[in-house]
């Protein structure tokens, strides 16, 4: 099923992001995540796509496997940097043959341990192109083909300072035939609030999935920065983390935050909230704990949201 009939049904919907394991240990414990994590019936899980090398195969071999062996709708990232034409070819027409549905289609930033590294050689120099090529390719033999999901920044993308641009490049990308935006994680929902209205002015009107990532502990917040360039760590966050006197006690700051923002944007119709999990269960369920809730069915139908 598409993600945007999945976000017909389930509205508000719950999803988690993954990364792929490094190790067989690792893919074997982050099975056991997942299949906690399934007793919150999230209405579709997503599994990233690396910068290169094995750990592209990673992404493909769990797609599978959660589709397999769960009864989760699995959401593949895909980005087009370091990936010629005839790769792109071959890991989409693999996709569709293992009965894969979706895909998160995204342009992907330069390997890190490349220096000088040359977008010039890449199949596309943006994610619309991408979404483009993903809907041709899998309608060309008749049928919908994937459903398609894209990236948005509430904040702002490093790349394009413009931001008046930036909303003509998330129209084409749209136009181009994604059916969904997840946003990069955020912790002022007044950005997400904003954000929305202003795709709304540009004349997007597909349904927006909040990201949402609990601050775990002080080094985590710091890779987060490094990871999700552009985002903001309110003053509020920063003070409340700062008093926090060990990693146990800043995972709870940042549980409690999430949960705040999860409310906030409950109460303020949110079509979805995606929860980038890094492959732990704990603070996605306590949020759902802190909710009063033991899984996203009872936070569909609230009267509440009418
Ligand atoms: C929900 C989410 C999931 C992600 N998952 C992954 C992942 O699995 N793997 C990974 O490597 N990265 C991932 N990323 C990070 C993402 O790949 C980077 O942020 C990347 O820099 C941008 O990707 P994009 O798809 O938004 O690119 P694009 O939409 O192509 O945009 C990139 C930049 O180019 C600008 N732009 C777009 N079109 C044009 C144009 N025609 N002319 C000029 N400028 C243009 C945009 O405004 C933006 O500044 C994710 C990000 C988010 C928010």
């Amino acid at each position: 099923m598409h993600i945007c009939d999945i976000l017909k049904q389930n509205d508000p919907s719950f999803s988690f992001e993954f990364f792929p394991p490094k190790t067989e240990a690792a893919a074997e414990e982050l099975f056991a995540t997942i299949a906690r994590l399934q007793e919150l019936e999230p209405a579709f899980v997503s599994v990233t796509y690396g910068a290169g090398g094995s750990t592209r195969e990673r992404t493909h071999d769990l797609i599978v496997r959660i589709q397999k062996e769960t009864r989760l709708t699995a959401v593949s990232h895909l980005t087009s940097v370091c990936h010629t034409l005839a790769e792109l070819e071959a890991i989409v027409d693999r996709y569709m043959a293992s009965g894969i549905e979706n895909i998160l289609a995204l342009r992907g930033d330069p390997p890190r341990n490349v220096a000088n590294y040359d977008r010039a050689d890449d199949a596309f120099q943006y994610a619309e192109q991408l979404v483009a090529f993903l809907k041709d390719r899998s309608t060309r033999n008749g049928g919908r083909g994937f459903g398609i999901g894209v990236a948005g920044f509430p904040e702002g993308h490093p790349d394009t300072p413009n931001r008046l641009k930036e909303m003509d490049f998330l129209k084409r990308k749209v136009d181009a035939g994604a059916d969904y935006i997840c946003t990069q994680l955020f912790f002022d929902n007044r950005d997400f609030y904003d954000f929305r209205e202003r795709c709304e002015l540009a004349g997007i009107h597909v349904p927006i999935i909040a990201g949402i990532m609990p601050v775990s502990t002080k080094s985590g917040l710091v890779r987060m920065a490094d990871l999700s360039l552009g985002s903001r760590f309110p003053a509020k966050l920063l003070r409340a983390v700062g008093r926090a006197e060990d990693d146990a006690a800043t995972t709870r700051v940042g549980i409690h935050w999430a949960t705040e923002q999860c409310r906030d944007l409950l109460d303020n119709q949110v079509r979805g909230i995606h929860f980038y999990t890094l492959n732990k269960s704990d603070a996605t369920r306590q949020v759902f704990e802190n909710l009063g809730v033991s899984s996203s069915r009872a936070l569909q139908g609230d009267s509440s949201r009418s």
